[in-house]
C-alpha cells in the first residue's frame, strides 16, 4: 500500500492540480490519505458546511418573514386606528413627532 496521499492540491498560481504526496495517516479504499484529503473527512466537512449554510439561510428566511409580518401588523393596526379611533391615531402621530 502506498503511504503518500493520492489527493490533489492546487499550487498557488498554477492551473493544474498536483498530487498531494504528503505522508498519509488515514486509510481509505487501499490508500493512505493525509488529514486534508481523506475522502470521508472531506465529505463530513462539506456536509457540516452545508448544514451550517442551510441553518443560516433558514434563520434569515424566518427573520425576513417575521419582519414582513410585523410590518403588515403595524399597517393593519394603523389603518384600524385611523378608521375607528382617529383621535388616538393623531395622538400617536404627535408623540412620534415629538420623539424624533
Ligand atoms: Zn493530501
Amino acid at each position: 500500500m502506498e503511504n503518500t496521499c493520492p489527493g490533489s492540491r492546487w499550487p498557488k498560481g498554477s492551473c493544474r492540480p498536483m498530487r498531494c504526496g504528503k505522508n498519509g495517516s488515514l486509510e481509505y479504499k487501499g490508500h493512505l490519505w493525509c488529514k486534508t484529503h481523506h475522502p470521508p473527512t472531506v465529505k463530513a466537512k462539506q456536509a457540516a458546511k452545508s448544514a451550517e449554510w442551510e441553518a443560516e439561510h433558514k434563520a434569515k428566511q424566518r427573520q425576513r418573514l417575521e419582519e414582513r409580518r410585523a410590518a403588515a401588523l403595524k399597517e393593519m393596526a394603523l389603518n384600524w386606528l385611523l378608521e375607528n379611533r382617529p383621535e388616538v391615531a393623531r395622538e400617536l402621530e404627535e408623540k412620534v413627532m415629538q420623539a424624533s
